[in-house]
């Protein structure tokens, strides 16, 4: 039996957003069979965030873990494949107006070489093609609206995540956890109760039912009722090198077109805005910093980028709270989702830091309980991750090479970086070898080098003059790259189509 874990154990989750119900899952996996009792307490009248459409390439180990097929969660939530990010707007410097930021597959090793190359040379002042659209063949299936399931006969995974609709895939995870024996409690948590060490002892309801536990998951969202409110962890705001801190939401009807395969993400005068292709809507949000535009003028532009000015769609506003808790693990209390803290929606992480926070935790709970030598640990470990985050979404905004508002100039001015970006941002500037620097760093866990040249090259940080490439730095021949990543494509379908034919991965 595991250190933390006995029979009877009783762990509460207060919270039923996305990030309580996949802490229930997975915890409910691992311990329902040791024993453990699992409990979900939730709040209707507060209700969820329901906000949340993209994620990363993780979230399908998540499914894969819980058994989940995709034919079974994907039409229930509305869910598309996600390609990876095109970013649009970010520049203003001629020929770098988009590019595309793939995740990285295994299929890359073919061309990725000639990538690393040419952005090398290119930073010596070569005029080489490198910009990542060209390299990989994630950008071209983004680009042709492909989903990201090859043929039977193309020998190659193709690393993906998804777009859906977050209150769906709560109810989904709602579901499955309950039909494992996941119980579920509805009522508004009114007093939490300590115990003499100053640990969590129960929950009290607002009408009188007391529910008490060994363990308690704060899933409360951006209120951390217990872990922030009640147990006083502080909070570290990313504010000072992340403005972004609102946001403005409202739907149009999908793409007549066709079935995007990737998120867009446009810069906007105070912000950016997602595009995000759903199987029956698309999903759109502003996401701009309150100093630098208000609410009203943020909506404006959104409905006039969407070109819903006299439309009557309504828009929904939010606040985000973006920074991270001092400890995401205290005394008999873990804090998971937007109770432990987070980062700006640009890269689609929040559902991964919940997965890696939840994994991190069930593994260092059965090896040392709640020893404080493993709390402590862990407690670092989930900081480096959310700090090796923010860095790289930082880093759009120092990267971006825009400066025609306020806002775009204040972002290019502030120097409020980390000593990693610091020294990413130098070896970059000096022409030094970014995988080396990732690789000294340790960061490739969060962000390899492929991505962190994809960024920093996507927005044109070349030299502005340019001589023609020496012959050794022809090494790579372009036409044969652009025809490996064509005959590639050649292998995938149709988005909308392989949806509606239920072509999905298992
Ligand atoms: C603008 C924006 C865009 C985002 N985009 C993405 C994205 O693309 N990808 C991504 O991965 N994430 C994204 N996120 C983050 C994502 O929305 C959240 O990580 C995710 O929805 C999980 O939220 P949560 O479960 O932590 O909190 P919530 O959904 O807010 O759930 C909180 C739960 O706690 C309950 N509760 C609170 N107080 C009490 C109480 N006193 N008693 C009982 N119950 C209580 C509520 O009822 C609710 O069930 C985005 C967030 C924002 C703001």
């Amino acid at each position: 039996m595991a250190p933390g874990i006995r029979p009877g154990f009783r762990i509460v989750v207060l919270g039923g957003g996305t990030a309580g119900w996949m802490a229930a899952c997975l915890m409910a996996k691992r311990w329902l069979p040791m024993g453990a009792e699992i409990t979900v307490v939730e709040s209707p009248e507060i209700g969820i965030i329901g906000v949340g459409e993209g994620s990363t390439p993780q979230l399908r180990a998540f499914f894969e873990d819980l058994g989940i097929a995709e034919r079974d969660w994907m039409p229930a939530c509305n869910a598309t494949y996600k390609n990876g990010i095109s970013f649009h707007g970010w520049s203003r410097v001629p020929g770098y107006q988009s590019y595309f930021h793939p995740f990285p597959s295994p299929i890359d090793a073919h061309t990725a070489p000639a990538f690393h190359f040419n952005s090398f040379c290119r930073r010596r002042g070569a005029d080489l093609p490198a910009t990542s659209d060209r390299f990989f063949l994630s950008a071209k299936l983004a680009e042709r609206r492909l989903a990201p399931l090859p043929a039977r006969n193309f020998p190659f995974d193709i690393a993906y995540g998804y777009h859906f609709d977050a209150y769906l895939v709560g109810a989904f995870l709602r579901r499955h956890a309950e039909g494992r024996g996941v119980r579920h409690v509805e009522g508004r948590v009114a007093t939490i109760t300590l115990d003499d060490a100053g640990a969590v002892g129960a929950l009290v309801l607002d009408d009188g039912r007391r529910i008490d536990a060994d363990f308690f998951v704060d899933s409360t969202g951006f209120r951390s009722v217990v872990l922030q409110e009640r147990l006083s962890v502080p909070f570290r705001s990313f504010k000072d090198n992340l403005f972004n801190d609102s946001a403005v939401v409202m739907p149009t009807p999908p793409d007549p077109t066709g079935l995007g395969s990737a998120t867009r993400a446009i810069a906007m005068n105070a912000g950016w805005r997602w595009e995000i292709p759903l199987t029956n809507r698309s999903g759109n949000g502003y996401v701009y910093a309150s100093d630098f535009i208000s609410a009203d003028e943020a909506e404006r532009e959104h409905r006039a980028a969407l070109g819903l000015l006299d439309a009557d769609t309504p828009a929904r506003h939010l606040k985000m709270k973006v920074g991270r808790v001092e400890r995401h693990w205290e005394k008999n209390c873990l804090a998971v989702g937007l109770s432990q803290g987070f980062i700006e929606p640009l890269e689609a992480t929040a559902l991964h830091l919940v997965q890696a926070t939840v994994e991190g935790f069930i593994d260092v709970f059965e090896k040392t309980g709640f020893e404080e030598a493993g709390r402590r640990a862990f407690n670092e470990r989930i900081n480096a991750r959310f700090e090796g985050v923010r860095d790289y979404i930082v880093c759009h905004y120092q990267a971006s090479l825009r400066d025609d508002t306020e806002y775009w100039r204040a972002n290019a001015a502030n120097q409020t970086r980390s000593a990693s970006l610091e020294a990413m941002l130098a070896a970059w500037r000096c022409g030094g070898d970014i995988r080396e620097e990732v690789r000294r760093q340790d960061i490739a866990k969060y962000y390899t080098d492929m991505s962190w040249v994809c960024l920093l090259g996507g927005y044109g940080n070349y030299p502005r003059s340019l001589r023609p490439p020496a012959p050794e730095e022809r090494r790579f021949d372009m036409a044969v790259i652009d025809d490996f990543v064509e005959r590639c494509a050649l292998n995938f379908p149709d988005h909308r189509a392989a949806l509606s034919a239920g072509e999905r991965a298992d």
